[in-house]
This record gives structure tokens, C-alpha cells and sequence, in this order.
């Protein structure tokens, strides 16, 4: 069902590190697939909506008029949605909106000298394209975890796309249109894999391009996301779920091989990994698995994910060394069931979200914690974040500076500039302080540029500067306050 890597005695290295390589993990070929969608986007690129008519009629198995979903499709989705499924998601949305307003930034102002101000200003993108799975599972709570965010962020043109469902006559499933009128989305598209990046990416008659485009999704996805990545930006190439438990023996056995069976369950090539000190737990889980997964309505599938590579219990000496397995390996989701859980957690460095303690499982976090379930995988967590508001902001940085700031700086400026064999950006600034004069800017020399700028210092409290801007023609202040010579 599930294999053991024994790493106990060497593994761990004395600085704490950990070779990755002995990881359970499948590698995902996005490289591959780049060749096979590459077709794909420049077919959208050039044919447009007729092209991803063409796909959905060959990958989707469906007849599409257009790609677009009419608005009446998504209020009856809405209409006809199970009440309870309603009150699931409007919690799953409040929720998510409680911690993601709080991740809003205001816009920055940094007084560098006086005069001198560089203000971050957070400004939203202006239209992203969010990309909702289908596949083997219904996600509706991936349109909550990519829409909350960017509405949040203030993001003013937001579209879904969810690949089309022949047995829903080729629109996306209809929960997923349901959650979309929910959050007050109503362009969807009905496109999926690959063709779906790319109309986001170069735009058709019914879909004008987005800038951005975030969503979990298949390898297609990947890799047209890696593709296109330049031209869209992107959130990052979601691959195959993981979860990782560093667990002792305090661990529940069975809420842990519960916790490995949920996330199983979305994929066959989904990640499983216990991470643990204790043999005995090993054990345990080992024999809970075998229970669960009998009677489990998707056994299929979790067992092929399970007795993957990419999943395994990892035995270590110690939670210490566990702590560098975890880090290593980086998971999208790792749980810690330990002793003082929240003290291992605290010194968790990679991953994309971790849960804490016996009450926090990964299965909250997937639909109702409040956090975002759209993370990183693949290891990717060692360099990236999973989805939040900051994923649709863009800090701008205004630079202000006075006069008088500048003068102050400028001989600095001119150093650099000459260091970088950059003259004309020193004399950038030169020709703001020539006053008309051509000496200033050619000679001046070194020599006396040196002793203009410690003068500099002084004057950069005081008004002189000042004056040197009104009189600067005629009174000959070239040698002393402004730095034209250096
Ligand atoms: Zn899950």
C-alpha cells in the first residue's frame, strides 16, 4: 500500500541539511508536455474562439456554440444549488474573506532624506483570468480561493474558466458556475487545459486578455503556464497535491492515516507522506490504511497514489532530524501532530501552508480555515507562496525627490554612473544644476568635485541650495553647493 524509507543513522547531515533527492516525490514533466501544448496556444493565439471550440470538441468530448457561459446558465446554477452546499461555500467565503482582507497593504511613503520620499504604492492588476480544474474532481472551492483574494485585492476584471462537462452539455459543472454567481463572477468560460491559459493569454472576440492568471491545474496547465509565462504573469505551476505529517508517537494513527487518505484521494498521482520517529506509529498507520482505504469510495485511486513513489512513511532518528526532512521536502500541505506542536511548527521554514496540532487537519484548510488552499507544490515551497492578495498587487515605487535631494545626492549618482561606464546618466543629472554653463558639466575636474561634495553636506541642511537655484546663472556657484563637477 504505501512503502517505507528508512533514513534512520545518516541522513541528516550535521548543519541540519538534507538531501532532497531521498524524498519520495514523482517528477512532473512539464517540459515534455511543453512540446504538446505549444501547438495548442498558437492555435488560440491565431483561430481564437474557434480553436477552443475545436479543443473542447476533441479533449472534452463536447459541442460548444461559443465559449463564453450565457449569464442564465449561472443564476440557475445558483438557483438550483443544494441549500446546503450554499450555506457550505457562503461560510467557505466568509472565511476566506476575513483572513484575506486583512492581507491588504497600504500604500507606503519612506522620507529617504528630507525631500527625498519613495512611496510603495500597491496597485491592483487590472484583469486576471482564473482557472478553476475539472478532471476527476469538482472544485468549487477553487473559484473561492482564486476569486476572494483577487476581489479583495481589488481587482477590477475577473474571469473563470473551468474545462466543459459533456454530461452538463458543455458547460463547466454546474457547482462550479453556482460558486461563480455566488461571488458576483459572471464572465465564465467554458475552457479548459492548455487552450484556457492561452485565451487568457492572447485574448479571442468573446475573451479579451487578462494579465495575470492564477488556478491549480493539470500538467497541460503547467505547462502552458510556463509557456505563456512573459506575456501573462502567473501565480506558479501547480502540480500534483501533496501532504506531508511529521508525527510521534503522541500522533493519532488514525486521524493520520485519514489525513494521507483525504488528500490521496484527489489524484492518483497525488502525494502521501508521514514523516516520523516512531516505528510504532509506522506501524499503526500502516495497518489504519489498509482499513480505510477498503472503504473508501475512491480505494482506486487513493491506492495508486499511496503506493506511488511519490508517496511513503519516512522513518528518521528523531523529530529534529524529521524538522530537516520536512524542510527539505517542502510540501504544499504539512500537518504537525507532535509533542508541542506548535513549537515544531514555529521552526518549519518550507512549506506552503502548515497545520497545527491534532484539531487543524489539511481537510480545513482545503474548503473552510479561512487560508488559501492554493499552494505551492512540487517543492516549490522553498521559493514560493501560495495565493493571496499579494498575488494580485503590484508594488510601484514613486520616487519624489526636490531639488535641494537631489543636489545632495547627485556627486553619489555620478560616482556610480562613471564606476559603470555610464556617463550620460551622471549627466542626467549635471545638466539640472549647469545653470546654462557648459564648464561645469565638461571640467570641473575631479579634483575640485571632491571638495564640492563634502561641501555638499553642509549645505544640504541649510538654504544654500536654494539660492543657488534662483542666482545659480550669474553667481557663479558652479565650484561650491551644486555638484555639476563631479
Ligand atoms: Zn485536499
Amino acid at each position: 500500500m504505501i512503502s517505507r524509507i528508512d533514513l534512520r543513522g545518516s541522513a541528516v547531515s550535521a548543519d541540519g541539511g538534507f538531501d532532497r533527492d531521498l524524498l519520495p516525490r514523482a517528477e512532473l514533466d512539464v517540459e515534455a508536455a511543453l512540446e504538446k501544448v505549444r501547438p495548442i496556444c498558437d492555435d488560440v493565439r491565431h483561430r481564437g474562439t474557434a480553436a477552443l471550440i475545436d479543443y473542447a470538441q476533441r479533449f472534452d468530448g463536447v459541442t460548444l456554440e461559443r465559449v463564453r457561459v450565457p449569464r442564465e446558465a449561472l443564476d440557475e446554477a445558483l438557483a438550483e444549488l443544494d441549500p446546503d452546499v450554499r450555506a457550505a461555500l457562503e461560510e467557505s467565503v466568509r472565511r476566506a474573506r476575513i483572513v484575506h482582507r486583512d492581507q491588504r497593504r497600504s500604500d507606503s511613503a519612506v522620507t529617504v532624506v528630507p525631500g527625498g520620499t519613495v512611496t510603495e504604492r500597491w496597485v491592483p492588476v487590472e484583469r486576471v483570468g482564473l482557472y478553476v480544474p475539472g478532471g476527476r474532481a469538482v472544485y468549487p472551492s477553487s473559484v473561492v480561493m482564486n476569486v476572494v483574494p483577487a476581489q479583495e485585492a481589488g481587482v477590477g476584471s475577473l474571469a473563470v474558466t473551468s474545462p466543459p462537462q459533456p454530461e452538463f452539455g458543455g458547460l463547466p459543472h454546474p457547482t462550479v458556475l453556482a460558486a461563480c454567481a455566488l461571488l458576483g463572477v459572471y464572465e465564465v468560460y467554458a475552457a479548459g487545459g492548455a487552450q484556457a491559459i492561452a485565451m487568457f493569454a492572447y485574448g479571442t472576440d468573446e475573451c479579451p486578455s487578462a494579465q495575470l492568471v492564477t488556478g491549480p491545474g493539470n500538467i497541460y496547465v503547467a505547462a502552458a503556464k510556463r509557456l505563456l509565462k512573459g506575456r501573462i504573469g502567473i501565480d506558479s505551476e501547480a502540480g500534483p497535491t501533496e501532504i506531508a505529517i511529521l508525527a510521534d508517537d503522541t500522533a493519532d494513527a488514525a486521524h493520520v492515516a485519514a489525513d494521507l487518505v483525504s488528500q490521496a484521494e484527489h489524484d492518483t498521482v497525488a502525494a502521501a507522506v508521514l514523516v516520523t520517529p516512531s516505528v510504532e506509529l509506522a506501524g499503526a498507520v500502516e495497518g489504519e490504511l489498509k482499513e480505510q482505504v477498503a472503504v473508501a469510495r475512491h480505494r482506486e485511486r487513493i491506492t495508486e497514489a499511496l503506493s506511488g513513489r511519490q508517496s511513503g512513511i519516512v522513518l528518521i532518528d528523531s523529530l529534529e532530524d524529521g524538522l530537516a526532512v520536512v524542510n527539505a521536502y517542502a510540501a504544499e500541505h504539512l500537518e504537525i501532530q507532535t509533542e508541542d506542536s506548535a513549537g515544531w511548527a514555529a521552526r518549519v521554514r518550507n512549506a506552503g501552508a502548515v497545520f497545527v496540532g491534532p484539531y487543524s487537519p489539511v481537510s480545513l484548510g482545503d474548503y473552510c480555515a479561512g487560508s488559501n488552499h492554493v499552494l505551492p507544490t512540487g517543492g516549490c515551497a522553498c521559493h514560493s507562496s501560495g495565493l493571496s492578495v499579494q498575488s494580485f498587487l503590484r508594488g510601484i515605487h514613486v520616487v519624489d525627490y526636490s531639488r535641494d535631494a537631489l543636489a545632495e545626492v547627485t556627486h553619489h549618482v555620478v560616482t556610480l554612473a562613471e564606476a559603470e561606464d555610464l556617463p550620460a546618466h551622471g549627466t542626467a543629472l549635471k545638466a539640472r544644476f549647469a545653470g546654462g554653463e557648459q564648464e561645469g558639466t565638461s571640467a570641473g575636474g575631479e579634483q575640485e568635485g571632491t571638495s564640492a561634495g563634502g561641501e555638499q553636506e553642509d549645505t544640504g541642511a541649510g538654504g544654500e541650495q536654494e539660492d543657488t537655484g534662483a542666482g545659480g546663472e550669474q553667481e557663479d556657484t558652479s565650484e561650491g553647493k551644486v555638484p555639476q563637477s563631479k
